[in-house]
């Protein structure tokens, strides 16, 4: 299949492209298009038949349930039975934004964007390109993260064109996406919310905004059991194996001495006054904000090339506020986390 690649870019592109994509979307296609998060792949979430292409071209297990992006509230509420009240206190607050809401549905969306829960997960994003091609379409658009299965999501539409090239019918290029981590995933079945993937959207923010706010305790920890059925798969690999290590600067630096002398290329990964000290074959400096960190830690991942390195290190980073989001991610893509 040729993929289309709109390059947005170039303003005077724009309308013709978001109504191109929306077209090809109703007739059942796959279109690639960025959110605030990271790139989603989308398809019609009411056509059973094109949601089916999603999971071919990413190679997603089919028991791994899909996320329905709308334009707006009243469109969410179209789509699920009821609302618990802090949904409406969070709806006010985060969205459009990178908070996805578990809640009932009422069989309006495709069978297998649930996998056949009885829960759907529905966003609103907050992107422009998004939000005109949601307001284009006018029907829910299932959109998991535009990345072949396994490997980290993509921040860039040249992420998305290097795994989907030739599988998927378009790539809507609207520059690196802002969060540049997932969504957070919050089931919002029960009396109090509970966070399913931490995300874009911090557990301080949430409870400040809904008071108790509870974590699946199997998402922390490498050997628990989540609750959100994506969460089990080994998620965000990098081409060579990534290693979690915690200490300082100085730890780091005797790990990458050690490996070297087995003749290995290393690649490393830390925050800028750690990376700073550090001696390795590649050095991604990661920046300090944790919100920047947050950015460039996808693009970081697919920087280093099987090839080039054979070991990846990576600082442990703090988790607090969207570190826990950051840790969450680097934790389901290490090989070997060390000295916990
Ligand atoms: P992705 O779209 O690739 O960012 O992944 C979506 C995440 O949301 C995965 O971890 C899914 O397992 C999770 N998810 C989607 N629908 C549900 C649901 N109904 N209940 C629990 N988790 C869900
Ligand atoms: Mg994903």
């Amino acid at each position: 299949m040729e993929t289309k690649y709109w390059d947005l870019n170039d303003t005077l592109y724009t309308e013709s492209a978001i109504s191109e994509a929306a077209e090809l979307l109703l007739k059942g296609e796959t279109v690639a298009f960025p959110t605030e998060t990271v790139y989603g792949l989308g398809a019609d979430a009411t056509n059973q038949q094109a949601v089916s292409k999603i999971f071919e071209a990413k190679g997603r297990p089919q028991d791994n349930p899909l996320i329905a992006h709308v334009a707006a509230k009243e469109q969410l509420a179209g789509l699920v039975e009821s609302t618990p009240g802090y949904v409406d206190k969070l709806i006010d607050q985060f969205t459009p934004g990178p908070l996805t809401f578990i809640l009932p549905h009422n069989g309006k969306c495709a069978g297998n964007v649930t996998a056949g829960l009885s829960t759907i997960a529905i966003r609103i994003p907050d992107h422009p390109v998004a939000r005109d091609l949601l307001t284009a379409c006018r029907v829910p658009l299932a959109a998991p993260s535009a990345n072949a299965s396994g490997k980290p999501s993509p921040t860039t539409a040249q992420h998305v064109w290097a795994d989907l090239n030739g599988k998927i019918a378009g790539i809507l290029d609207g520059g690196a996406t802002g969060v540049g981590l997932e969504s957070t995933v919050l089931d919002c079945t029960g009396d109090i919310p509970v966070i399913l993937r931490p995300g874009g959207v911090t557990k301080e923010e949430l409870e400040k905004a809904a008071g108790k706010v509870l974590l699946d305790p199997g998402i922390m920890n490498e050997h628990g059991k989540p609750r959100s059925p994506g969460m089990k798969y080994r998620h965000y690999a990098p081409e060579v194996d990534l290693w979690l290590i915690e200490g300082t600067a100085e730890q780091i630096q005797e790990m990458i001495d050690k490996e070297k002398s087995h003749a290995k290329m290393i690649g490393v990964m830390a925050q800028t006054n750690v990376a700073a000290q550090l001696h390795a074959d590649q050095v991604f400096d990661l920046g300090n904000q944790p919100e920047e960190i947050a950015a460039k830690l996808y693009d970081a991942l697919r920087t280093f090339k099987e090839g080039d390195v054979d070991l990846i290190i990576c600082e442990a980073l703090p988790e607090k506020g969207i570190g826990q989001a950051i840790m969450n991610r680097l934790k389901k893509a290490a090989a070997k986390h060390i000295g916990v």
